[in-house]
């Protein structure tokens, strides 16, 4: 329909979807959790290794108990902001937790990563900023630099020399930040902390660190490479990955936290985390440091994966975690061995621009500690006959 005005209100709509093409455009498929690293769609269970639950945490008995316990407690809802009357003694009693476990000052809690990235990078730039963030950081993290209207530039991927060289040309007298992941999401390469950190103390900027991926998974009792870090000013962590529920926290000084209990929206003007969410997160948090076996299995099992891969001339890029990409090139020939995988009864997600740069469409191949040699087995056998 064309208005009096001549303009046709949804154009843009279509043109969004012409824009990215049929291999980039995306819909919602429906999964069922089962035992063990499976997920049903429709009647056939798949081979996990799309899901971000590295620990198998999301249907941990123990979770799942705490959580149910929580419900009858407290209810099903907090009923109102933190700073209204939806602050309960679960919510307090988490963040004590992760300050401790963080060995910090004080935690806070957020619904979601994306939530915190976008709304906390806000109150810590502005016009008079400039922010460098990693090339491949996560969406989340650029929303909430444009978001606080900083100057911003990216540095190369983990290029800690071409960081400093921007640094370098930093005007004098505004306010500096440095912004990354860890562990990149896609990638599955990690940051080295010590040397943001060093470049941090040596320019006088904020060092912001998204720790979303190594939580639970890698650093002493599975606190990452940020929480501990003594230089990293403020580090996110989030509960739906490792920790096998939702939500999510940031850790820092306690007169950081103070400000942003002032001044952060993403904190002020939502709801507070629902109780059954907030036991299951704590439970996550204290079960950690007692999952040593766990982590060490997964990254046993991730290094016989990218072996695997290395040894049949795949390229799995510069992946040191439980995430191995399998790069492939072009979407439509990502789409491709990830249906060839699925009708091998395996869920590997197609990885397509623009969350990918374009030209690196990939599998992104998860792995989690209930994987066993036999399903790695499994995996390459139909990537060998899907692919290669
Ligand atoms: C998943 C993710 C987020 C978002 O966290 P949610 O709690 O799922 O909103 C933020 N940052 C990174 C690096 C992530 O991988």
């Amino acid at each position: 329909m064309v208005s009096d005005r001549g303009v046709a209100k949804w154009a843009f709509v279509e043109a969004a979807f012409q824009k990215r093409g049929p291999s980039n455009r995306r819909s919602l498929r429906e999964f069922a959790p089962e035992p063990g690293p499976y997920l049903r769609q429709g009647d056939r269970p798949l081979l996990d290794f799309s899901s971000n639950d590295y620990l198998g945490l999301a249907q941990d008995p123990r979770l799942i108990a705490v959580a149910t316990e929580a419900t009858r407690r407290y209810g099903t809802g907090a009923m109102a902001s933190r700073l209204v009357c939806g602050s309960f003694p679960l919510h307090q009693q988490l963040e004590a937790s992760l300050a401790e476990f963080s060995q910090r000052e004080a935690a806070l809690l957020f619904s979601s990563g994306y939530q915190a990235n976008a709304t906390l990078l806000p109150t810590l730039f502005d016009r008079q900023s400039l922010v460098f963030v990693d090339r491949l950081a996560h969406n989340s993290l650029l929303f909430g630099i444009q978001a606080s209207k900083a100057q911003w530039r990216r540095y190369r991927h983990n290029d800690y020399e071409h960081l400093e060289q921007l640094l370098q040309q930093a005007p004098v007298g505004v306010r500096l930040g440095i912004v990354s992941e860890t562990v990149f999401s896609m990638d599955g390469d990690r940051t080295e902390v010590d040397r943001l950190a060093d470049l941090a103390d040596r320019y006088g900027a904020i060092l912001y660190l998204d720790d979303a991926h190594a939580l639970g998974v890698l650093g002493p009792e599975g606190s990452g490479l940020a929480l501990r870090h003594p230089r990293v000013d403020v580090a996110v962590g989030t509960f739906g990955k490792a920790c096998g529920s939702a939500g999510a926290f940031v850790v820092a000084s306690r007169s950081l936290c103070d400000y942003w209990i002032n001044t952060c929206p993403g904190l002020i003007y939502t709801t507070a985390i629902a109780p059954p969410v907030v036991a299951a997160a704590l439970a996550a948090v204290q079960l950690l440091p007692e999952l040593e076996p766990e982590r060490q299995h997964l990254q046993a099992i991730a290094a016989e994966l990218r072996q695997a891969c290395r040894d049949r001339g795949w390229d799995c890029g510069p992946s040191q975690t439980q995430i191995v990409p399998l790069l492939v090139g072009e979407s439509e020939q990502a789409l491709v061995v990830a249906q060839r995988l699925e009708a091998a009864g395996i869920l590997a997600m197609a990885i397509r621009p623009p969350t990918v740069p374009v030209g690196t469409a990939r599998l992104r191949l998860v792995l989690r500690s209930d994987h066993q040699p036999e399903h790695l087995q499994q995996l390459v056998t139909a990537l060998s006959e899907g692919w290669a």
